[in-house]
C-alpha cells in the first residue's frame, strides 16, 4: 500500500459521482479520507453523462450541482466542481484529472472511488493514465477488493465507516412518499421538497 505523502505538497482530493442527490454517504466518505490523507481541499464533481449508467431519469445537472453546493457550504476543506457539468457530454475521468493538473501544477491528486468501481475500472477510458496521473484511492472494505489485473501498487485502500444510504434508496423512498429527512444535509432535503424533485 503506498503510504500519503508527508512532504507539504498540495494534495487535493477529487470526488466525482452523480450525487443524484448527495447524501450523507458522500460526505462522511469525503470528510473521512481528507483528515486520513490530509488534503487541502476535496473537490464534489457531479457528473454530465456517466459513462456506464444509462439511466434516463437522473435529475436536471444544473438541481444536482445546487444540492452539492447546499450539501457542503458548511465545510470550509470542501469545494464544488462544476467542470464536468460545464463540459458537458460524457464525463470521462481523464479528463477531468487532466483539467485539475492543469489547474493545481504542483498539487497531488488523489482521486476516490468506491470499491464497487473497483471490478469494471478498468473499462474506464485510459484507466493507466488515470493510475499514473493521479493517486487512486478505493475506499471501504478493503480487504475483499478484487482488482482484477490492476498494479496493486498504484491503488491505495483505505476504510471508511460504512452507512447504507444510496442515492437509489432516497429516490425509491420520495416515490413512495416514504420519510428520508435524515438520510441527507436539511438543506438539500428543503430543495427536493421545494422543487418537487424524485416524485
Ligand atoms: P446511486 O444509488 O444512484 O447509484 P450513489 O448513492 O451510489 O448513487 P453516486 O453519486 O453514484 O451515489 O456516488 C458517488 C460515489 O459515492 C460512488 O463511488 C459510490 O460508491 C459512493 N457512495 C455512495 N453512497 C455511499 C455510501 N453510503 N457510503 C460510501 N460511499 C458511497
Amino acid at each position: 500500500m503506498n503510504k500519503p505523502d508527508s512532504d507539504n505538497w498540495h494534495k487535493i482530493g477529487l470526488f466525482g459521482g452523480t450525487f443524484d442527490p448527495i447524501h450523507h454517504g458522500h460526505l462522511i466518505v469525503a470528510e473521512w479520507l481528507q483528515h486520513e490523507l490530509q488534503l487541502k481541499k476535496v473537490f464534489f464533481i457531479p457528473n454530465y453523462i456517466h459513462p456506464f449508467r444509462k439511466r434516463s431519469d437522473i435529475v436536471q445537472p444544473e438541481h444536482r450541482l445546487k444540492m452539492t453546493r447546499l450539501a457542503i457550504r458548511n465545510f470550509d476543506d470542501f469545494e464544488v466542481s462544476d467542470f464536468e457539468i460545464r463540459k458537458g457530454g460524457v464525463s470521462y475521468t481523464i479528463d477531468t484529472i487532466e483539467h485539475f493538473k492543469e489547474r493545481f501544477p504542483n498539487a497531488r491528486i488523489y482521486y476516490f472511488i468506491g470499491v464497487d468501481n473497483l471490478s469494471e475500472f478498468h473499462k474506464w477510458r485510459r484507466y493507466r493514465d488515470i493510475l499514473n496521473e493521479a493517486q487512486l484511492v478505493v475506499y471501504n472494505r478493503p480487504e475483499n477488493a478484487p482488482t482484477v489485473d490492476l498494479p496493486r501498487d498504484k491503488i491505495m485502500f483505505l476504510k471508511t465507516p460504512l452507512i447504507e444510504i444510496s442515492s437509489t434508496m432516497i429516490r425509491e423512498r420520495l416515490k413512495q412518499n416514504k420519510p428520508v429527512k435524515s438520510l441527507l444535509p436539511a438543506p438539500v432535503y428543503d430543495y427536493i421538497c421545494e422543487h418537487g424533485l424524485y416524485r
